[in-house]
């Protein structure tokens, strides 16, 4: 397996010169909150997956489901003329759950990247539909991630990700990341800063000119980009800037949406009403590739209300709507529901954040602990914490070497140290990811 994973696969996010001299950990078999490798290693999986695998790995009642839905309906389309009841049943579920947000219409995708990109395509569509054409730039954050195509690829704040594939969509300018530890105004208090970067966004849009502006894309709590917490008052100053100038608010909640916050959405914890909601990742614990983006009532009836041709929808997959997909997102909301596992993410992830900051009691390279709302922390390693200097390259690397043979899987992102656990993490496996992690820096 080793020598046929070099010889021809190459992996996502990974140079292909690294991924042949770094041999990747393979992964053969997975249950509860643990991963076994091919060599026999079994460890705890500290990142959930891929920050998705909310459920665990051996959740029976949505492998059933899928079973039965298998069975009775793989697959129809629901492009025009055609619809399956599972995604009706599925649609209903998702409107009942996000209600509170004021979002009520589900567009199905086959995962994060194209529910952003689905976002991205119905905000300028609404915007022409309501005469403003102009509309057409998008803001967005640095740090932000926002998957892989052409559209998210122009929003996401991390130009490593953009450099090789522009020219991308004009007209997309990337804001100040809420980000205490580092910013250009040196403003280590979380409140002064989303102060400061919330008068930037008023700029940059007096600047672009209001009526150029579709929409402003932004994650609750950032997340590839390092697990940034934003200020409780930032995205409720985003949203109050985007209502006042017309822009729609699409909250990305691909990794935010379900639970791993400690509430059932990012949106939701900061108390914001967006007009898209993109999510995928743990709508299906990781059994199938799967989407939604929820629409906000107020712009689903300008859609509804056109019945010229301009507001047909010209956008969709063929697995938009896929019955087997829908059957395991209803049987994950309900095993979300069921097993309380919002409350113990809020729980599991006190446990974490205060494990961490022992943690950094004890290590001078954690320069920055991340978390505080729910399953989503980081630490960021630096090499001296008076003047933040990065860590040299290799060292998170290392830590996580050593931290997957003491027993628990982490992920590295740049200097950072991701921890996104399965939400049904019990507390002597969160202590056992802090062991792993202890063991890890103990052996640096
Ligand atoms: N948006 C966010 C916030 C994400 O974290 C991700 C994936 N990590 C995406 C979009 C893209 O999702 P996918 O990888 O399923 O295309």
């Amino acid at each position: 397996l080793k020598a046929n994973n070099a010889r021809s696969l190459w992996h996502p996010m990974t140079s292909p010169a690294d991924s042949l001299s770094n041999a990747p950990t393979i992964v053969t078999e997975a249950s509860g909150v643990r991963i076994r490798d091919v060599d026999g290693h079994e460890v705890i999986d500290g990142v959930g997956g891929l920050w998705n695998v909310n459920l665990g790995y051996s959740c029976q009642p949505v492998k059933d489901a899928i079973s039965a839905q298998l069975d009775r309906l793989p697959y129809y389309s629901i492009f025009r003329g055609t619809s399956n009841d599972c995604v009706i049943e599925l649609a209903e579920e998702l409107r009942a759950f996000f209600e509170p947000d004021g979002l009520t219409r589900a567009f199905f995708t086959s995962g994060g990247s194209d529910s952003v990109e689905t976002a991205l395509r119905l905000a300028r569509q609404y915007h022409k539909l309501r005469g403003q054409a102009g509309r057409v730039k998008f803001l967005s954050l640095k740090k932000g991630y926002h998957g892989t195509h052409m559209g998210g690829a122009s929003v996401n704040g991390n130009a490593n990700f953009r450099s090789n594939y522009e020219p991308l969509l004009p007209g997309c300018h990337h804001i100040t990341a809420p980000y205490p530890y580092r910013n250009p105004f040196n403003e280590t208090d979380p409140a002064r800063l989303a102060q400061l970067i919330l008068a930037q966004i008023e700029d940059e849009i007096a600047f672009q000119g209001a009526d150029t502006i579709a929409a402003f894309i932004m994650e609750p709590i950032l997340g590839a980009g390092g697990v940034i917490v934003p200020d409780a008052s930032f995205m409720p100053g985003v949203e109050a800037i985007c209502r006042r100038h017309g822009i729609l608010l699409i909250a990305d909640e691909v990794i935010t949406a379900f639970g791993r916050t400690g509430a059932w959405s990012g949106s939701r914890l900061w108390g914001v009403k967006p007009d898209f909601m993109c999510t995928a990742k743990a709508i299906t614990n990781g059994y199938f590739p799967f989407g939604a983006v929820m629409i906000a009532e107020a712009v689903a009836e300008v859609f509804e209300s056109d019945a010229s041709a301009k507001a047909a929808i010209g956008h969709g997959y063929t697995y938009s709507g896929h019955p087997v997909g829908a059957a395991a997102a209803l049987a994950c909301l309900a095993e979300t529901r069921r097993l309380n596992v919002i409350e113990n993410a809020a729980a599991r992830g006190a446990q974490l954040f205060a494990g961490l900051k022992d943690l950094q009691t004890k290590y001078d390279v954690i320069g920055d602990v991340r978390g505080g709302h729910g399953l989503m922390l980081a630490l960021e390693l630096v090499a001296d914490r008076t003047t933040r200097q990065p860590a040299d390259k290799p060292v998170p690397g290392k830590v996580q070497q050593a931290a997957y043979e003491a027993g628990a899987m982490v992920r590295v992102s740049g200097p950072n140290i991701i921890l996104s656990p399965s939400l049904v993490l019990s507390e002597a496996d969160a202590q056992g990811i802090l062991d792993a992690l202890d063991a890890g820096f103990r052996a640096l």
